[in-house]
């Protein structure tokens, strides 16, 4: 079931608004006992949201899920995180409110505050691939993936600050798409790294992703990165002539053979498109990786810092003789990788190491993206694999941190420079799927889904 075929069947009487609901909440208590996928299931909020509702949208009655990173006032939004167990936000997220009277399924499980790319780090519990209950599903919205592709809604909204849509997106055979930064609105979202977070989007499909991003793109007078641009119809494809597509070059080591083999096939594929292929090979690229795990976990260390347990976060009980005991046992309740990165960031900003790190990798970020923007005069598109391996099983990576982080190689780049990049699925490998990822200009995500739709068309259709 697609989005688009739910909305038909909707308009045209074939199934009504309560028989969704029903329908959807049934089977979201059913699953989530084995996938995990939700924190929480949203049942009394949204039937009471959606009572005396009337279709007004393409994603009215839509059923949807919505990263537990993103608040959505009257649900309860814990980033994943048992140190934000009880907390409820007193707004909505812009995104959440774009989307209008979609039906809220649940808030997605997430490895916590977005640190992750299996969501194993979830202080709830880990998601399981409903393609192979053995696998990760993905991070950090692996819970939104799990989600999509069990069926359980038609889409879900993610955060993306590495690669935390398209990664899950691939790893569940799946469409995800990072906006460009300041397309869509950061007001309220959970933040992780400021400078790189942006709100993306999963389906099962091209389209359904056009349809979503129709309803959340647009400028947000609330957060001050947003972007004013003119408003565009998605769903329309535009007409793609003389596309030249980049074909990035990468180190092979560490990229598993069915990765290798199904990008080959893709590049195959776009041959017979009849677009014009042009080998790329970056001079910066190789140290992306290394540059935005500096530059995160910086900017991760001064947003943890409102979780004292007094502005967020329960209030630790009993006495305390000092202040540092109380933020002590307050910040004793964050997951391990949280503790992790604060502690990198820590380290990278403090005075003698400051200039070594932080800022030697903000002078590389500027190199790759002037090394991208110079590159994108001669291309109109970039492709690359989604992630260097298909999904790994559950535990096989968590007590290495390095080998987790390197999952993200090819993910990390697009948040960097800010560009938009989607992941669509590639080839089968038994239930699993890889993933090839697509770069597109800077606000022309209609010609990245264009060229998705096409590319999307040739494989699967
Ligand atoms: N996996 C990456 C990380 O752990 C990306 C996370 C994300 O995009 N939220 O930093």
């Amino acid at each position: 079931m697609s989005i688009s075929s739910l909305v038909k069947d909707l308009r045209d009487k074939r199934i009504s608004s309560e028989e969704i609901l029903d329908t959807y909440f049934k089977k979201a208590y059913i699953e989530n006992k084995e996938l995990n996928c939700f924190i929480s299931i949203s049942e009394e909020y949204t039937r009471k949201k959606l009572a005396n509702s009337k279709i007004e949208s393409e994603l009215s009655f839509i059923p949807g899920v919505i990263k537990d990173n993103i608040n959505v006032k009257g649900t309860i939004s814990t980033a994943g995180s048992k140190v934000l167990e009880n907390y409820r936000s007193p707004y909505t997220a812009t995104v959440v409110k774009n989307l209008g009277n979609f039906a809220l399924i649940g808030k997605g499980n997430m490895d916590s505050f977005a640190f992750g790319s299996s969501t194993e780090n979830s202080g709830f519990g880990v998601t399981k691939n409903p393609l192979d209950k053995n696998k990760v599903p993905g991070g950090s919205s692996g819970g939104v993936a799990a989600a999509v592709a069990s069926d359980l809604v038609l889409f879900g909204i993610g955060t993306d600050t590495g690669g935390s849509v398209r990664q899950p997106a691939a790893f569940c055979g799946l469409v995800g798409l990072k906006p460009t930064y300041g397309l869509c609105s950061r007001f309220g979202l959970i933040a992780m790294g400021s400078s790189f977070d942006v709100p993306g989007i999963i389906t099962k499909n091209v389209t359904d992703c056009s349809i979503v991003l129709n309803s959340i793109a647009g400028f947000d007078s609330n957060d001050s990165t947003s972007i004013k641009v003119a408003k565009k119809d998605y769903t329309k494809f535009p007409k793609l002539d003389n596309v030249k597509v980049g074909v990035m070059k990468f180190p092979q080591d560490g990229v598993s053979r069915e990765v290798l083999d199904s990008f080959d096939s893709s590049i195959d594929t776009l041959k017979k498109m009849n677009v014009e292929l042009i080998d790329i090979d970056f001079k910066y690229i190789n140290y992306s990786l290394a540059v935005y795990y500096i530059l995160v976990p910086a900017e991760i260390s001064s947003n943890m810092s409102r979780y004292d347990g007094i502005r967020f976060g329960d209030h630790p009980k009993g006495g305390y003789s000092s202040i540092s005991d109380f933020y002590k046992d307050a910040r004793d309740k964050f997951e391990d990788e949280v503790k992790r990165r604060i502690m990198i960031g820590t380290y990278t900003l403090s005075q003698g190491y400051f200039d070594a790190y932080y800022n030697k990798a903000t002078q590389v970020r500027n190199l790759i993206k002037m090394e991208f923007s110079d590159v994108f005069k001669d291309i109109d598109f970039l492709i690359s694999p989604t992630t260097p391996t298909l999904p790994f099983d559950i535990g096989k990576k968590i007590n290495d941190p390095l080998e987790m982080y390197l999952s993200d190689i090819f993910t990390v780049t697009a948040n960097l420079i800010g560009y938009p990049a989607i992941s669509i699925p590639n080839k089968k490998f038994g239930n699993l799927y890889s993933g090839l990822q697509i770069f597109g200009r800077p606000f022309e995500e209609d010609r990245l889904l264009s060229l998705s739709y096409l590319i999307e068309s040739k494989l699967w259709r």
